[in-house]
């Protein structure tokens, strides 16, 4: 199945509830109760309000009957016009370009993806000939201690780890003096992810950040917030208290696939000004993609498929 295929499957549920509303203007007159129900779904699907708020203004300055086609266009060229803005180039690229070891801290509250997306990234990396360390930096869960070694084996990329319930901190000093030693061109540093609510979460990720910067100035190079797509508008206030804390470079979009809620990705382009570095639409290695601004509208509102 092509990259394009995995991302039209994993919106497939998005994709109903836009287009569902979107086919109910086809035709009709705008009377409130249709620009209503539009309105319902467009929210539902979490794309936020003011893009909405764009969307029915721009319908609204149209007059007469709608072509079949009229909305759809008028969604995917709006569409198209914010989520470029969250576009970035490869991260093979960016990594190229930078310091060596290049140093990625993956933050994050606990569920929401953060092993998973390390674990693919580290194969992806290595298929792409960079030589690659994980960090097994939350020690709070022995399982996620235990997924990162077991990817490691996998994928051939070394694991640098200490036992559950031991200093966070110690394990990255260990890790970043490993990367150096060992010449590597990426270490990707997994985080625990108690409650972003609790203060002491935030504090121990920044002294975290903090021993990285002493041990190698400039690092970490990118500061890797992965949010969980199923959440919706949930995750804008989440990256806000992780920015605001920590400085938040890049962003992580994961479960797209188990969501009707994937227009989320538009509001925090809208909100957070934060390129999205990658997004996840399933479980598999292939299902973690680069964000393309074109292919992901293509998805959730394909050309090809004519409205009822
Ligand atoms: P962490 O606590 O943030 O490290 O989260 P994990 O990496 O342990 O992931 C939690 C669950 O989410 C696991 O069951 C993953 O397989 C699942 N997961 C991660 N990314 C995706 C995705 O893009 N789609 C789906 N459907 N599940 C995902």
């Amino acid at each position: 199945m092509s990259w394009i295929q995995r991302l039209q499957d994993g919106l497939a549920k998005t994709r109903q509830t836009v287009q569902s509303s979107l086919r109910r203007m086809v035709g009709a007159q705008l009377d409130p109760a249709v620009i209503e129900d539009v309105e319902a779904s467009l929210l539902q699907a979490d794309v936020g309000i003011r893009t909405v708020q764009r969307f029915l203004d721009e319908v609204n300055s149209k007059t007469g009957p709608f072509q079949a086609s009229t909305p759809f266009e008028i969604l995917r060229t709006l569409l198209l016009d914010i989520l470029r803005k969250g576009e970035t180039e490869p991260l093979e690229e960016i990594i190229r370009r930078g310091p060596k070891p290049f140093v990625f801290l993956t933050i994050g509250i606990n569920g929401v993806g953060k092993t998973t997306t390390i674990a693919k990234l580290g194969h992806r990396f290595s298929q792409h000939g960079l030589k690659t360390l994980f960090v097994a930096g939350d020690t709070f869960r022995a399982a996620a201690i235990e997924q990162l070694d077991i990817w490691g084996k996998r994928t051939g990329v070394d694991v640098i780890k200490h036992k559950q319930g031991s200093d966070p901190a110690a394990v990255v000093f260990d890790g970043i003096v490993a990367a150096k030693a060992r010449k590597m061109d990426v270490v990707l540093i997994d985080t625990a992810g108690r409650l972003h609510t609790k203060v002491n979460l935030m504090d121990e990720l920044k002294k975290m950040k903090r021993i990285i910067e002493r041990e190698m100035p400039g690092a970490p190079h990118e500061t890797l917030l992965v949010l969980d797509g199923t959440l919706g508008q949930n995750t804008i206030a989440q990256a806000r208290q992780f920015h605001e804390s920590l400085g938040v470079t890049g962003l992580a979009l994961t479960k797209l696939d188990g969501t009707a809620r994937g227009g989320v990705v538009v509001a925090i382009v809208e909100e957070l000004n934060l390129p999205i570095r990658l997004i996840g639409v399933g479980e598999k290695e292939e299902d973690l993609q680069d964000f393309n601004a074109s292919a992901f509208v293509d998805a959730l509102l394909p050309q090809d498929t004519p409205p009822l």
